[in-house]
């Protein structure tokens, strides 16, 4: 090799250097080396939106497996009501409901609403329809109910919705709900839409694209839509499923991961700066959202994070599976 293309192609690496060194290639294939990796994409750091909840639960906390279909019905927590915050209206189209672990999400349009995720049985009533009515928003409205997975703080509300207001139930876990023993007290909803890839569920003039996204439930599904911003259109991916409480083998990490990378790619692609969920400590929406009161001409929404953070928090599930996934191999896992 000539001295000159030795040059040229040492100038090269060079450039090429600091691309390399954000590569998943340079994060040491070792559970402490995705560990440390995951927590690293929290942010927090240099003024960057923070995902220390999502590290929280993916990174630092046990694992655990999936709850079995005979799990015991859900328990009615007299202290319930205590857990409830105020429902807020989160962008100009859309409002939150919730509690301190859960949130479901009202995306209203010129004729019918769609709700995004039910929250658990007992507080449905209260927390989704007490909520709109506080909100002076009519609960008769909800055209579709969209269920990102089967578990209880998803699909607790959805009977409530089929039963008394004739909404249309879209979710693609309708075998995981089926198969649940003694997990729906009031009545399991009745099997409606099922969610396929590239589903579109429209109500007037608003539009969410569901995509399969199978890890964390074999129906998980998420979302992709726009909301409007003090007048501005942003568009928001909805992460369907966050924990590991699957049948923890290889073979459920793996899908898990296809299924995670696919959607952090599809959010990029469509631009998405927002990322929102049904669990609000991952990624601090309850908190967010309670700040968008003191919000000041000229300054971001609070959940709007950027397409960079969005990256990261698809990359804190991604680094953390993928340390889960060897801590199986190893024989280490948490359970
Ligand atoms: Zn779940």
């Amino acid at each position: 090799m000539s001295m000159r293309k030795a040059l040229c192609l040492l100038a090269l690496a060079v450039l090429v250097g600091p691309a390399y060194a954000q590569s998943p290639a340079s994060v040491p294939d070792t559970i402490e080396g995705h560990l440390a990796a995951g927590k690293n994409a929290a942010g927090g750091r240099d003024n960057t939106p923070d995902f220390y909840g999502l590290v929280t639960a993916l990174c630092v906390a046990p694992q655990r497996g999936a709850p079995p279909l005979d799990a015991l019905a859900p328990r009615e927590d007299p202290n319930r009501k205590a857990t409830y915050m105020q429902p807020k209206k989160a962008f100009d189209d859309v409002y939150w409901l919730g509690t301190e672990s859960t949130s479901a999400w009202l995306l209203t349009s010129d004729d019918g609403y769609i709700l995004y995720d039910t929250a658990y049985v007992y507080d449905a009533e209260d927390v989704l329809v007490g909520g709109m009515t506080k909100l002076g928003l009519e609960p008769a409205k909800v055209k579709y109910v969209i269920v990102s997975h089967g578990h209880r703080g998803e699909s607790g509300g959805a009977t409530l919705f089929q039963s008394r207001y004739g909404a249309r139930i879209v979710t693609a876990d309708w075998d995981l709900i089926e198969g649940s023993l003694y997990g729906y007290p009031t009545g399991k909803p009745k099997r409606d839409v099922v969610a396929t890839d590239g589903t579109k569920v429209t109500v007037g003039n608003r539009t969410v694209t569901l995509y399969l996204t199978p890890g964390h439930t074999p129906g998980t599904i998420s979302g992709i839509f726009q909301v409007l911003d003090q007048g501005k259109p942003l568009t928001v991916v909805y992460s369907g499923g966050t924990e590991f409480n699957f049948p923890n083998d290889v073979a459920h990490f793996d899908q898990y991961l296809a299924s995670e990378r696919r959607l952090a790619s599809l959010a990029a692609a469509a631009g998405a700066t927002i990322i929102i969920n049904n669990q609000s400590q991952f990624n601090g929406a309850a908190d967010k959202l309670r700040s968008l009161a003191d919000r000041q001409p000229g300054e971001r929404h609070p959940l709007n994070v950027g397409a960079e953070a969005v990256a990261r928090y698809f990359k804190i599930e991604d680094e953390c599976a993928q340390a889960q996934r060897l801590k199986v191999i190893a024989g280490q896992s948490d359970h």
